[in-house]
């Protein structure tokens, strides 16, 4: 590759809204294959919503939304920070833990309290009473998240968080497969939610409920099928995952961790632009050739 072109590559790359780490990164974009996309913050807004609580049969909904929020007042994950924001008279919470793509852990009101997915309630061995089942059903066929909310052993409410999808979102994957790539949906959110996300934006793979720390494997595992990886993400949960692929692409409206990750960022965060990146590099190599 002659240096003097791949120098015309990222001064084209900065005018449309490209940064990138250096011209050695525009050579592995060659043989990329498969895109993965990490749902929130990427494929959505990720700009959070709490559109409905619902509280068990004998809760009081106020005491469930003040509990929940008085935990998530502590946590920077967006749905922690739209609960906040929805909910006023918020108390003090003691011994918060953040379980790292799961939910979150404290007291409150000298109650041992969980908010998270509701899989992180049903494994801690808590009661998920039906009729909150019902609700986290309907919620999750909704293409929504439920949040559960549990103290003393069992789950006393849900909260229902709503995301949306970015209006480039559909057009954007259509000219990624376009320009021959696969894209894959990858998040930690439930398997539902993110399969109606998928359905809308025209994505037909999709890798749910992932921990933060297995996104990294997700990649590798598709790596060494033979598969060359483009993977685009915007939270400190896809760092590791966008260090991995063979072209990290970062969110410029997302987390230092995910942009330091990476070897390309978008830096207005539109994802249409991801195919013009691809598609700048593949120009570029043409003419050193
Ligand atoms: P994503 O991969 O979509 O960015 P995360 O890995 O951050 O998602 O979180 C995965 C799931 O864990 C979320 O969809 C949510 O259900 C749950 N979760 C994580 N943190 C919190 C929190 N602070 N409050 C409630 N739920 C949480
Ligand atoms: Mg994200």
């Amino acid at each position: 590759a002659t240096p003097t072109a791949l120098m015309v590559g990222t001064g084209r790359g900065a005018q449309l809204g490209i940064l990138i780490r250096g011209p050695e990164v525009l050579e592995s974009t060659r043989r990329i294959d498969t895109v993965v996309l990490d749902k929130t913050g990427t494929v959505t807004t990720g700009h959070m919503s709490l559109v409905e609580t619902v509280a068990a049969d004998g809760d009081a909904v106020d005491d469930v939304r003040r509990t929940a929020a008085s935990l998530e007042a502590s946590s920077e994950h967006p749905i922690a920070r739209a609960i906040a924001a929805a909910v006023p008279g918020a108390v003090a919470a003691d011994d918060f833990t953040n379980l790292e793509g799961l939910g979150v852990r404290g007291v409150v009101d000298g109650r041992t309290v969980l908010v998270g997915r509701p899989r992180l309630l049903i494994d801690e061995g808590w009661v998920v009473p039906p009729e909150l089942a019902d609700a986290v059903d309907r919620a999750e066929a909704s293409g929504r998240t439920a949040v559960a909310v549990g103290w003393d052993g069992r789950a006393h409410g849900v909260l229902v968080v709503a995301d949306t999808i970015k209006p480039s979102s559909a057009e954007a994957v259509r000219r990624l497969r376009g320009l021959g790539l696969a894209p894959i949906l990858l998040t930690g959110d439930n398997e539902r939610a993110a399969r109606a996300v998928a359905a809308e934006v025209g994505i037909d793979e999709v890798v749910a409920e992932v921990l933060p720390a297995d996104k990294l494997a997700v990649v590798s595992r598709l790596q060494s099928e033979g598969r060359v990886v483009a993977m685009i993400g915007d939270g400190v949960n896809d760092a590791a995952a966008l260090a991995q692929a063979d072209l990290g692409i970062a969110m410029g409206t997302g987390t230092d961790v995910a942009i330091e990750a990476s070897d390309l960022t978008l830096v207005r965060g539109d994802l249409l632009v991801a195919a013009d990146a691809v598609r700048l590099a593949r120009r570029t190599l043409r003419t050193i050739k």
